[in-house]
């Protein structure tokens, strides 16, 4: 069977970060993409993960806890903000956007074109060659179609020398179902 978008956009982390990497989950909400990340990067790798609700932290503290895992750091700020938490000089392996808002949370508190095409923009100039950003994209709110919109309008610019960018739909599908975009770096000729 096809893979949900959920799925996919883990396949695509999964395809790509070892352990000793170091990624970024850039909406944390209830933090299953921040465990999936600490796992797959193990005790040598490091996770951040960003998310502006305190709630959002709680619930995946709480998630760690249970896992025991120690390579995670869960900042409060946006995603926009990502790159003045990190050490000099760090360079990532991937980052994941669940674009939104938190389920069963405050519908108004979701991602925003403007901050998050910031962060995007940024995490590119640390991403490695053969790094990939993954998002998921949301439609089914006003909010979530101009974001997709105004996404892949800039993931559409970015030159195919030095990025292949791809899109993962469902087009039959009633509701408007998640879709996923990954940017992935190309190596240097
Ligand atoms: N990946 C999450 C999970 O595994 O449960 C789901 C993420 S949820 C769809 C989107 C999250 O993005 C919400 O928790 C929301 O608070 C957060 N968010 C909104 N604006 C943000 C920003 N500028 N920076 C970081 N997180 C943001």
């Amino acid at each position: 069977m096809l893979k949900t978008a959920l799925h996919f956009s883990h396949q695509l982390l999964s395809e790509c970060v070892q352990p000793g990497d170091v990624v970024i989950d850039a909406t944390m909400g209830n933090g299953h993409d921040t465990v999936f990340l600490s796992q797959l990067v193990e005790n040598d790798g490091h996770v951040y993960a960003f998310d502006i609700q305190e709630k959002a932290l709680e619930s995946t503290r709480q998630k760690l806890e249970k896992q025991g895992t120690q390579n995670t750091s869960l900042i409060k700020d946006g995603h926009q903000n990502a790159l003045t938490y990190l050490p000099d000089n760090t360079m990532i392996k991937a980052a994941i956007f669940n674009l939104g808002y938190l389920p069963r949370g405050d519908k108004q508190i979701t991602t925003k074109s403007k901050t998050t095409l910031s962060a995007i923009a940024s995490l590119l100039t640390i991403l490695v060659e053969g790094g990939r950003l993954v998002l998921v994209l949301y439609s089914g709110h006003d909010e979530g179609m101009s974001e997709k919109k105004e996404v892949l309008s800039f993931a559409k610019t970015l030159p195919q020398d030095s990025y292949s960018v791809l899109t993962y739909q469902f087009i039959n599908q009633q509701n408007n179902p998640p879709s996923v975009l990954c940017i992935e770096k190309k190596k240097a000729k």
